[in-house]
């Protein structure tokens, strides 16, 4: 039996507005441990998607949006990264879209970090920021 009712967590909600709850000490995303019990472990490479944000039409997106808090198994798919990027906010699809940092350093696995939030982050740059930080506080 298919349901089309969100189930909306109501307990921890992490900044991103995906529902979150601690197993010892560690941050578990709700969705994600609904998905597992139910469907086994999400295969590398794979993000969940929310189905039912994409039956609403007038949901708002981003942080704010209520299907990101949506246990409901039923309701979530396993999908490519780029594919849920694409589905959800067009500014992270437009970024997604891109190969290389701003500043020209490649997009690719190794050098590539994802926040919570689905955003890529640029490792090498990153590095260089902190070892910029380190040196202020040395000299
Ligand atoms: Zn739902
Ligand atoms: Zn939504
Ligand atoms: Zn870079």
């Amino acid at each position: 039996m298919k349901t089309e009712t969100c189930w909306p967590w109501s307990a921890g909600i992490h900044r991103s507005g995906y529902g979150i709850f601690s197993v010892h000490s560690k941050q578990v995303y709700a969705h994600r441990y609904s998905f597992e019990l139910h469907n086994g472990p999400i295969p590398q490479g794979l993000v969940l998607d929310h189905v039912c944000h994409g039956w609403d039409r007038s949901c708002i997106s981003g942080i704010r949006c209520l299907h990101r808090r949506c246990v409901n198994p039923q309701h979530l798919e396993a999908v490519p990264f780029a594919e849920n990027v694409y589905r959800g906010n067009t500014l992270a699809a437009e970024n997604a879209a891109k190969t290389h940092c701003p500043v020209g350093h490649p997009y690719d696995v190794a050098n590539t970090y994802i926040t919570p939030e689905g955003w890529r982050v640029c490792r090498e740059c990153s590095r260089k920021k902190d070892a910029k930080r380190r040196k202020a506080v040395t000299s």
